[in-house]
């Protein structure tokens, strides 16, 4: 008996291998993007610290100076949080590059990826991801 393939329930799959090649040129575009934002983001941390600085410096590390620290730190948290992990898991379903079945993405490291061309499945599962018949 031959092991059939776990197929999967979803619109978006399987997809041909131009276009999971594609989806995935997309998906590297908008990691870039994001990385950018982190960068940002990084940047603009300068700014409350200048002022922390400056403050400590002239009136001492008062009330205000650890609520701007402590502000800025949540702020740049919150935007790490959805830049590095909830906007590119988003944009994965988007894509479809996440697996239906077991919810793991299909593009990540350049190994995942390599796989999933390879062999038109899941790396994680086994489940068809790629439709190498059209
Ligand atoms: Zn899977």
């Amino acid at each position: 008996m031959q092991n059939q393939p776990i197929v999967v329930k979803s619109p978006l799959l399987p997809m041909t291998l131009d276009t999971f090649k594609s989806k995935v040129k997309k998906y590297r575009q908008y990691e870039m993007t994001s990385l950018g934002i982190l960068f940002l983001g990084i940047s603009f941390l300068v700014f409350p610290t200048t002022i922390l600085e400056d403050r400590a410096d002239r009136v001492g590390f008062d009330t205000s100076c650890l609520v701007i620290a402590v502000v800025s730190g949540l702020i740049f948290a919150v935007v790490i949080f959805y830049g590095v992990a909830r906007f590119p898991q988003k944009r994965l379903r988007q894509l479809g590059l996440i697996c239906p079945n077991c919810d793991k993405p299909l593009v990540g490291n350049h190994k995942t990826q390599l796989s999933v061309i390879k062999t038109g499945c899941c790396r994680f599962c086994g489940a068809k991801v790629i439709d190498s018949a059209a």
